[in-house]
């Protein structure tokens, strides 16, 4: 059995990002590195200069083209958010950058700013012309923010440039979006071994560890980016109704999936929808699993592959559904 592993790491996407292979491989892993920061250039919006910010700086405007890679995502997460009675919103950017939770300078801001900052985060205002991948914010101070799908989009894109040089094993970490590919030979079942982290741990400790193979596993919780003012924590994803944070039981949502891409999308929906609405959406979605972490200490695992999963941490409880 194989036991060594070659891991790649580069600082990206305001994370660390880490590639590991089963065999060492330098050429690949700055071919990866590289196309992941052609692409957070091309997205970013936490810089003056990319391709979104300058559909942003559009708005009111005019529309603006863009390159068919930030077009795609674009026309999937405007799909995403008209879905009726969910909270993901890439219209949310005015918000976000209202709060600036997790950047320098975070606020509670006041009622008034709230509201108005509301009137510019509704995705109907949004225009996107397919024929010339244009896109069209049309109230001045919109912005659009990719920050809840970018990364699992960028980890599917990954894995393709990953097979495109033969490689069928190997894992890619993008600051916790993580994406494993074929079977591990790491272990004699096959399997890649994921830890599931400890909210608000901060020596990284894991409540526990699980098994899969060729899935993607993303968290959206409220302990990624927070601040906590008066005993209150204020966390990084939004109630696009109420322009507050989002506020229920849950800690995280962990959802193992085949892309990167629906599991970053669902994530934050799911965390949105918390845990009743979360299950019932999960019947009509068997081939997605989650593992939700409530901040009463209790664990339900939505189970839909049988996935094995360690209890690590004695203070949890777990459900299966
Ligand atoms: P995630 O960790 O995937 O749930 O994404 C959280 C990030 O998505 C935040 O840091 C914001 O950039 C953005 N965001 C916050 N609230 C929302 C929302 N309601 N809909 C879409 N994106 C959001
Ligand atoms: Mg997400």
């Amino acid at each position: 059995m194989e036991n060594t592993t070659y891991e790649y790491n580069k600082t990206l996407l305001g994370t660390t990002v880490s590639l590991t292979l089963l065999e060492p491989n330098e050429t690949v892993a700055k071919i990866v590195f590289k196309t992941i920061s052609m692409l957070e250039d091309k997205l970013t919006v936490n810089r003056q200069l990319s391709e979104v910010m300058s559909v942003n700086l559009a708005a009111g405007k005019h529309p603006v083209i863009v390159s068919q890679v930030v077009f795609s995502l674009i026309e999937q997460a405007y799909k995403v958010s008209l879905i009726p009675n969910n909270c993901f919103n890439l219209a949310i950017g005015p918000l976000v950058k209202l709060w600036k939770i997790g950047f320098k300078g975070h606020q509670v801001p006041n009622d008034e700013q709230i509201k108005q900052q509301l009137l510019l985060t509704k995705p109907e205002d949004i225009e996107l012309n397919s024929a010339i991948q244009s896109v069209f914010l049309k109230k001045e101070g919109m912005e659009i923010d990719l920050g809840a799908i970018a990364k699992g989009y960028i980890a599917d894109i990954t894995k393709i440039i990953l097979c495109k040089h033969n490689i069928h094993q190997a894992i890619i970490n993008l600051g916790g979006n993580v994406l494993t590919i074929g079977q591990s030979l790491l272990s004699e079942d096959g399997y890649w071994h994921v830890g599931l982290r400890k909210p608000f741990s901060f020596n990284n400790e894991l409540v526990g560890i699980f098994n899969v193979n060729n899935k993607s596993v993303v968290t959206s919780g409220i302990y990624e980016r927070f601040f906590i003012q008066n005993n209150r924590l204020y966390h990084h994803i939004f109630n696009p109704t109420t322009g507050y944070p989002l506020d229920n039981e849950l800690e995280s949502v962990t959802i193992i999936s085949n892309t990167s891409l629906e599991g970053d999308i669902y994530s934050t929906i799911l965390y949105g929808l918390g845990i009743e609405r979360s299950k019932k959406f999960l019947q009509k979605h068997q081939n997605i699993s989650a593992i939700f972490l409530l901040k009463n200490k209790t664990i339900a695992l939505v189970n839909h592959e049988n996935i094995s999963f360690k209890l690590l941490d004695k203070q949890y409880l777990i459900s299966y559904y």
